[in-house]
């Protein structure tokens, strides 16, 4: 039933952005019940929702940036409330009025580093591909098998292009027929996109696309499971249709095929942590741990919360860019968890994860206690 309110203006702005399904909401508090939030704050996407059906959201303030659209109340809820969808509405309705708290300005400076320069960090797109430098990587050309697209992270953060790396070495080593584009590509857009830059998205996809399309792609890899995401669910909006297969797949498909041969032992006690835009969204929940199961020697334990129950690390919904308080850092808690079940290494795949991981390792003083791999890494060493 619709509400008829004096805030009929606001609700048919919230509708307009795409926000339309807070009126299923029945207020059981599930969604809450699930939230990682939860376990360190106080955060009720109940009361959100409740705001938004009757107008009355506040969108100068920070709750509606909290989300990380993990995704976890989403499979719980009982009445289909797209809540993602409903928080990004709220986001593109807060940016389009210009309205940013103080924890989320810096947002404002990567939508910038981002149009100007195709990745969120403001660094050349010349330097794209330096992290493939003496690894033997080929520019991609049409014929080749598969696009092999790292994605920002990978190609600009000093942690992550040893995933780049590692990832090459792989490749190189099973035989993939692949290439880059190097300075031709451009971020994903999947992160932006939820925090309400609509346009900026759509910029950005669709220069991708042309990219690939002149260059003849059919198939792409990917490292980053937000890059999956949006390659395969949200730009066949653009009439886009390329294969799209996450790293860990490949690694399955070629352990299991005997194309990648393990020739070394992985000795050490091993969990497995799926990022939410793998495992929740995109259902790949098995293809890692199988090749992870393929390694001898390696003790795979998992941790309490886990598959389509995964803990979220907080770094999605755009969440990388704002500076989320120590006390708020939900994340110090997947990581206890992980050394509660005795592992030495939380292996992901998943750039955000990998990063948030790694800062907690540091805060938390683990670093003699924990490693935090990308599975590419664990291969390069047993191969
Ligand atoms: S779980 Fe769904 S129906 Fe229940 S309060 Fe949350 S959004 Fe509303
Ligand atoms: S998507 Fe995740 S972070 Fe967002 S409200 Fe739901 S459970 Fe919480």
């Amino acid at each position: 039933m619709e509400t008829v309110t004096p805030f009929k203006e606001v609700i048919d702005e919230i509708k307009g952005y795409g926000g339309q399904a807070v009126k299923y909401c029945y207020q059981c508090g599930k969604c809450d019940t699930f939230c990682p939030w939860n376990k360190v704050r106080k955060f009720s996407m109940r009361k959100l929702i409740r705001e938004a059906t009757f107008g009355l959201t506040e969108i100068e303030h920070e709750e509606i940036w909290r989300c990380t659209t993990c995704g976890r109340c989403a499979l719980k809820c009982p009445r289909e409330v797209k809540q993602i969808e409903d928080m990004r509405a709220l986001r593109r309705m807060a940016s389009g009025y210009g309205v940013f708290p103080a924890a989320i300005k810096p947002v404002r400076g990567v939508s910038s580093c981002l149009e100007a320069d195709g990745n969120p960090f403001g660094e050349p797109k010349s330097a794209r591909a330096d992290w493939a430098k003496g690894l033997n990587v080929k520019t991609f050309e049409e014929g080749m098998e598969y696009l092999y697209f790292p994605g920002c992270y990978l190609s600009y953060d000093a942690r992550l292009k040893k995933v780049a790396q590692a990832t090459a070495k792989v490749l190189n080593k099973a035989g993939v027929d692949y290439g880059i584009l190097g300075p031709k590509e451009s971020c994903c857009g999947e992160s932006i996109r939820k925090t309400g830059n609509e346009d900026l998205f759509k910029h950005l996809a669709k220069e991708n696309i042309k990219t690939w399309i002149d260059c003849g792609v059919k198939k792409i890899i990917v490292s980053s499971p937000h890059c999956l995401h949006t390659f395969k669910n949200e730009y066949p909006d653009f009439s886009a249709n390329f294969e799209i297969i996450h790293i860990s797949q490949l690694l399955f498909k070629l352990i299991d095929e005997g194309k990648l041969e393990i020739s070394k032992e992985f000795a050490k006690k091993v969990t497995y942590h799926d990022p939410c835009y793998l495992g929740r969204h995109n259902g790949v929940y098995d293809e890692p741990r199988e090749a992870l199961k393929k390694i001898p020697g390696l003790e795979l334990s998992e941790m309490p919360e886990t598959r389509e129950d995964s803990f979220c690390c907080g770094m999605g919904g755009g969440r990388i860019w704002v500076e989320t308080p120590k006390e708020d850092r939900f994340v110090n808690l997947r990581l206890e968890q992980a050394v509660d079940v005795g592992a030495q290494v939380l292996v992901t795949t998943c750039p955000y994860c990998i990063t948030n991981f790694e800062d907690s390792r540091l805060v938390l003083n683990l670093d003699e206690v924990i490693e935090i791999k990308d599975i590419t890494e664990v291969l390069q060493e047993v191969i």
